[in-house]
């Protein structure tokens, strides 16, 4: 069992935190919220002053952030977690962020001599209480053969996608295409209302038929079919409109960083923005099929 480090207590942070604590080792949390941090304390875990009393005497540290922004202060301020690490350490960032400021957190850690991981993951709120995160890794094969053992005690499916910022390029490749396909399974639907087709009906055959998709058969965007759906609670979350916008704005600047065009990414992150800047930022991003009804403002 190992002494952990864990900073980033929020929604996923802490489930996570705590299914460590479980599963035996020494974790010791910082998170700037003193009642997100509780959760680590409720859970067994240890609560720390800062990220240098979090980290230093840690064998593995992992961080869980909201974006790249504060990855990189974690990181990188005076006291924080480049710092402060103790030779030898295993450095896990499971935040969703930028592919370049991954691969340049990774650089700047190997400079000083530590292994750093990038291991963002799919799976939600859900998947972080009940361990069954999907893990993908971008790093070295070494930092991946150390990271797994850890990273399996808060998930089911933990793989190597690549060298450093491979999970993030994979993250942002998976939830481009969740956002276009979110949309296109509501279109579908709201058709199929138009058409007077029964939503079940279209369910029954599309969800077995070439139009099948996770978007259609697991978060089906209106209620009935896939009762734990969110569309049966009022499309509460789930996974913010905000997460979702975030996620594609990544697509969006990794494609143009790289030269490439995404026309349906492009169009999809569109519809997100307005649909989030019509005040629906927290509403569960399947939701966007009341928006292309017209019924969440414009469309
Ligand atoms: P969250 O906002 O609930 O938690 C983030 C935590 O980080 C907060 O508690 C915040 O106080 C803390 N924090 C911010 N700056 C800090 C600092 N400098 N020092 C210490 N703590 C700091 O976010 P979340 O939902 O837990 O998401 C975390 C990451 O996981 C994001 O990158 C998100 O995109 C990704 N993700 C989230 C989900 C989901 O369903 N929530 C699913 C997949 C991936």
């Amino acid at each position: 069992m190992a002494k952990i480090g864990f900073i980033g207590l929020g929604n996923m942070g802490a489930p996570m935190a705590v299914n460590l604590v479980t599963a035996g080792h020494e974790v010791k949390g910082y998170d700037l919220s003193a009642v997100n941090a509780a959760e680590l304390a409720n859970g067994g875990g240890e609560v720390a002053k800062n990220i240098a009393d979090a980290v230093s005497d840690a064998e593995v540290i992992i961080s869980m952030l909201p974006a790249g922004e504060h990855v990189r202060a974690v990181y990188l301020e005076k006291d924080g977690v480049l710092a402060s690490a103790k030779p030898g350490s295993l450095l896990i960032d499971c935040s969703t962020i930028d592919v370049a400021t991954s691969r340049e957190l990774a650089k700047k850690a190997e400079s000083m001599g530590l292994e750093m991981i990038d291991a963002p993951v799919s799976g939600g709120i859900m998947g972080a209480k009940a361990a069954t995160l999907t893990f993908m890794c971008g790093g070295s094969e070494e930092g991946f053969n150390r990271a797994e053992p850890v990273l399996s005690q808060m998930g089911k499916n933990v793989i190597l996608a690549g060298g450093a910022g491979g999970g993030q390029a994979a993250k942002v490749c998976n939830n481009m295409l969740l956002g276009i396909s979110m949309i296109g399974v509501s279109e579908a639907f709201n058709l199929a209302d138009a058409l007077g087709l029964d939503r079940q009906k279209l369910f029954d055959i599309a969800s077995t038929a070439s139009g099948q998709c996770w978007s259609m058969t697991t978060y089906c965007p209106v209620p009935g079919p896939v009762p734990t759906s969110p569309a049966n609670n009022d499309y509460k979350p789930g996974f913010t409109v905000a997460m979702m916008l975030k996620d594609l704005l990544l697509s969006q600047d990794a494609a143009s960083s790289n030269g490439i065009t995404t026309p349906l990414g492009s169009h999809a992150t569109k519809l997100y923005q307005a649909f989030d800047d019509s005040g629906n930022a927290e509403v569960d991003f399947s939701g966007i099929i009341r928006f292309l009804r017209g019924e969440n403002g414009e469309s």
